[in-house]
């Protein structure tokens, strides 16, 4: 077993991977920018290392730097969560280099699954079904025009090297293209130094489904089943679930075993996932492979009863995977993405001191997150502050449980995503389960509507209304839980805000 991880990451993700390691008896060591000197992550971690200032290339991003830490702290492995430079070849080769274990999949993995066309390549080759469209970087609008004419409008560009929905632009007609095309490249440009694009077929109301993979170093690779993301905003993932609603043992087992052949086909290590839309008549395309963990994988955590990080722990000390067969999910887990950004004002992004938090907690409960009560939340990093993730016998006992623990959920001087949550839990066509990935952009405006007979909400959105007309930007008229009544007292303000919230 590995002695020694050092974590480079912050956050939620790397106080997981330090309780990880803790279960393991592993020594951890976290990693800090300046902003993060007073973080949760650093002081639980056995050890800290200071890497530079607040911006992430500054800190984060700074892979000699990191690996100089390790190698000073006496770590033996790195582990690098997921954003920064966990899909980063050039950083898993560096680490392996330094002599270090890299708690991921091998570098040539990553290298042939990273580029979206590589990737398209590879599992046409392996029998996995993709999206129509190129599997080459296209050279020109007008090529592109030629192209999107044979799969016929609407079409999708996409970065090659894309990621988090960047680079990606819907195209309706011929005329949109030369536009979408500029936008695409320098967007990708501007992320990920890389302006290579191609297209795929848009595809109209599927589903978003993943299969979580594991494999270790001698040829086992095993898949745990999906996870539903469909509720995404600007192809973001915000709610996330295991199983799937709409797959069944037989789908589960074709889809596990497309995600297995791709991931055999790449030298796949460690824990991964596979992307596939999934449309009504029950076809599966491959989107993409995610060579680290995800930010969702708790929901297959707590259906399989499998500690996903402390597996890519011990599969990267060299432990066998004890699994025999493939392993059908127990109960229903949902997830939450709880992030600073202001639902009911076009999800701005907020900032400040978290004044108080107050974590749900009680049967079936489970909070992975990166903030305490005065934390301050900057504009520095991903806006997501922690998950909330809830387990039940059936998919209606977890939406239920989720929509207790929002209503538990207490965080005060920031605005946070927490009633979008709460009213999409409250939804009846979520309930019923008819999501597709384009659900909750229809949706929105009517979620964020101030729902009927609800006497305080919409007393306080006549205040709001009121304070928005006699306010300069009348047309910008604030959110109904962000209205401060004028001549309120901080805690008048705070019991207002709590008997809204605690519904
Ligand atoms: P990224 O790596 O940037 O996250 P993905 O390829 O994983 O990009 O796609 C992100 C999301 O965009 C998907 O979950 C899906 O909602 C949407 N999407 C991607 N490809 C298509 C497509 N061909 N048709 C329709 N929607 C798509």
């Amino acid at each position: 077993m590995l002695r020694k991880v050092l974590i480079a990451n912050r956050g939620e993700i790397a106080l997981r991977v330090v309780r990880a390691c803790r279960e393991l008896d592993v020594r951890s060591v976290a990693v800090y920018s300046d902003a993060d000197a007073h973080a949760p992550h650093v002081r639980e971690a056995d050890e800290a290392v200071h890497i530079g200032p607040s911006p992430s290339s500054e800190s984060y991003l700074k892979g000699d730097v990191i690996i100089a830490a390790a190698l000073t702290a006496g770590a033996d492995a790195i582990h690098p969560g997921y954003g920064f430079l966990s899909e980063r070849e050039w950083f898993a080769r560096a680490v392996r280099d330094a002599g270090l274990v890299w708690i991921g999949p091998p570098a040539e993995a990553i290298a042939a699954l990273g580029s979206k066309t590589a990737a398209r390549t590879l599992a046409v080759a392996h029998d996995v079904p993709i999206v129509p469209g190129t599997t080459q970087a296209l050279s020109s609008s007008e090529e592109a025009v030629a192209v999107a004419t044979t799969f016929g409008f609407p079409v999708l560009l996409k970065a090659a090297a894309g990621g988090g929905g960047k680079g990606m632009r819907v195209v309706r007609s011929a005329a949109e293209m030369a536009g979408a095309w500029d936008a695409a490249r320098r967007e990708s440009q501007n992320a990920f130094g890389d302006d290579a694009v191609y297209i795929e077929k848009y595809i109209e109301g599927p589903r978003h489904v993943e299969i979580q993979v594991l494999a270790d170093q001698y040829g086992t690779v095993i898949s745990l089943g999906e996870r539903e993301c469909s509720v995404q905003r600007r192809h973001q993932k915000m709610i996330e679930e295991a199983p799937s609603i709409a797959v069944d043992p037989a789908l589960r087992k074709r889809m596990g075993e497309a995600a297995v052949r791709a991931a055999r086909a790449a030298g796949y290590v460690n824990a991964g996932t596979c992307e596939f839309l999934l449309d009504r008549d029950g076809a599966f395309y491959f989107l993409e492979m995610n060579t680290r963990i995800q930010v969702e994988h708790p929901v297959t955590e707590l259906v399989t009863g499998i500690d996903l990080v402390q597996w890519q722990i011990r599969v990267a000390s060299g432990e066998r995977l004890p699994f025999a067969a493939d392993i059908a999910p127990r109960g229903w887990a949902m997830e939450c993405r709880l992030t600073s950004e202001d639902p009911v004002n076009g999800f701005l992004p907020s900032t400040g001191r978290i004044e108080y938090l107050h974590v749900p907690s009680g049967p079936g409960v489970r909070w992975d997150g990166g903030i305490e009560t005065g934390s301050v939340v900057g504009l520095h990093y991903d806006p997501m502050l922690a998950k909330l993730i809830v387990w039940g016998t059936t998919r209606d006992q977890a939406v239920e449980r989720m929509a207790r623990a929002l209503r538990e959920l207490i965080v005060d001087g920031i605005e946070t995503s927490r009633e979008f949550h709460l009213r999409v839990m409250e939804d009846a066509e979520f309930r019923a389960g008819a999501i597709d990935i384009q659900w909750l952009e229809r949706r929105l405006p009517s979620l964020l509507a101030v729902p009927a007979g609800e006497e305080e909400l919409r007393d306080a959105a006549v205040a709001a209304a009121l304070i928005a007309a006699g306010d300069r930007n009348g047309s910008s008229a604030r959110g109904v839980a962000a209205a401060p009544a004028p001549a309120e007292s901080p805690w008048e303000a705070l019991a207002r805000r709590q008997g809204l919230r605690r519904r």
